[in-house]
This record gives C-alpha cells, sequence and structure tokens, in this order.
C-alpha cells in the first residue's frame, strides 16, 4: 500500500512506486487516495478527482493499481482501517507493506493507533532527497526492535518489521510545489504525466482561487 492525497500525483509517487514494487518483488502496489486525510488541511481538489488523476498517471503501468477503498469509506481515513481491510482481502498470511516517504514516517507517532500499524504490516520509508531530518524519539521508541537490513529478512515475517530504504530514481518532486507551480501558471512538464497535466488543465484545476479559497 501506497497511500496519500495524490494532490495530484506526480513522478516522485509513480517512480517510487514502480521501483517499490521491482525492490521488494511485491506482487502489486495498491496506491490509495485517502478520502479525508485525518493530520492535515482538507485538499482544494475532491477524492474523486484525486482518484481519476491517478488513474490516469498509472494508465497501463504493470503492478500499480489504482485503489478507491477510502473513498468508500465515510469519515476520516485511517491507515490502520486500511491496511486492516488489505488484510481480509489477501489473508492472515500475505505479507502486507505500508510504503511511506520519508516526511511521513517522521510524523508515524501522530497517526492514530501506529502500533495497530505494525500488527498489520510492515512500514517501508522510502528517502526523500528533500525531506531529510533526524527521527524524533517518539518514532525512534516505537521501531525499536523493528528495523530489519534487508527485503528477505523483513518477508520472514506477515507484519511488524522496518525497513529504509533508498530507491535509485529519487526525486525532489513534492506536490505541494506542483501546487505552487500551477497557481503561478509555470510549467510542470515532466513532474507528472502528460496524461495527469492534461486533466489539470481541461479541469481547471489548481487555479489561484482554489489554493487560497
Ligand atoms: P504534499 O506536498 O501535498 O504534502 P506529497 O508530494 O508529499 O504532497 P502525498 O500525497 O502527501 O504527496 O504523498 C503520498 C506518499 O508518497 C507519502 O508517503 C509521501 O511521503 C510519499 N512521497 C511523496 N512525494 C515523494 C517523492 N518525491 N519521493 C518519494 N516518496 C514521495
Amino acid at each position: 500500500m501506497l497511500g496519500g492525497t495524490f494532490d495530484p500525483v506526480h513522478l516522485g509517487h509513480l517512480r517510487s512506486a514502480v521501483e517499490l514494487h521491482e525492490a521488494l518483488g511485491l506482487d502489486r502496489v495498491h496506491m490509495i487516495p485517502a478520502h479525508v486525510p485525518p493530520h492535515r488541511r482538507a485538499p482544494g481538489v475532491d477524492a474523486a478527482r484525486r482518484l481519476a488523476m491517478l488513474e490516469a498517471g498509472i494508465g497501463d503501468t504493470p503492478g500499480l493499481v489504482a485503489d478507491d477503498r477510502e473513498l468508500r469509506r465515510q469519515g476520516p481515513s485511517y491507515s490502520g482501517d486500511t491496511l486492516a481491510s488489505l488484510r481480509r482481502d489477501y489473508g492472515a498470511r500475505a505479507r502486507l507493506v505500508m510504503a511511506v516517504g520519508a516526511d511521513a514516517f517522521f510524523k508515524l507517532h501522530q497517526w492514530r493507533d501506529p502500533q495497530r500499524l505494525f500488527e498489520l504490516a510492515h512500514v517501508v520509508v522510502i528517502d526523500r532527497p528533500d525531506h531529510r531530518q533526524a527521527l524524533p524519539a517518539e518514532v525512534n521508541r516505537l521501531i525499536a526492535g523493528r528495523e530489519v537490513d534487508t527485503a528477505g529478512a523483513l518477508f520472514a515475517r506477515s507484519a511488524g518489521g522496518v525497513l529504509h530504504l533508498r530507491l535509485p530514481s529519487r526525486m525532489a518532486i513534492s506536490a505541494t510545489g506542483l501546487r505552487e507551480r500551477l497557481a503561478e501558471g509555470r510549467s510542470v512538464r515532466y513532474l507528472l504525466p502528460r496524461a495527469v497535466e492534461d486533466y489539470i488543465r481541461v479541469h481547471d484545476l489548481y487555479r489561484w482561487q482554489e489554493l487560497s479559497g
């Protein structure tokens, strides 16, 4: 699972998902847009359109799935509930991975019931060149004794481990940066898929009014 607001999806997300799929030999990567993100301001663009951009961005990429399960739930989109739903689909013995970028991992202690996340899945942390900070003590306490160095060690169990991954094509692209560029009328070419750029233009998204409204 790679969850996020995807407001909008960009090549940092998509290339990370492809390389994650490859590096860990995963069956598939479920990219899951949050309906109502619990820990941040409501996105300017509604979940249905963020999902449509994700679908356009993924296109026919092997191994990547645009998964709408959080859109089908009411209320805040807690990752524990999403992992529980994936666990129901794949069964108790499946090896589940929750992938997060380094920025999201730094705030893991603020997520709802972080211990439950480790009961349901492994956590794989993707290095981001634009986010480098020391881990807060609360996160260090949460992951004590869970860290492993290889995918083999991680997958010896079905959940509960932590693996840090430095994927080959690290990209300093953020959705915040893209929204700023779009609001200022600057180019976003080669930062997100052309199909997503076209969707944004056709639907007239991320103009200044939406950002400030
Ligand atoms: P924003 O700038 O609005 O916070 P974002 O670009 O960080 O957005 P999210 O939708 O919040 O995108 O990210 C979803 C997940 O993908 C998070 O775990 C995030 O850390 C990760 N991620 C986002 N951008 C990158 C990137 N360039 N490289 C690796 N992981 C990324």
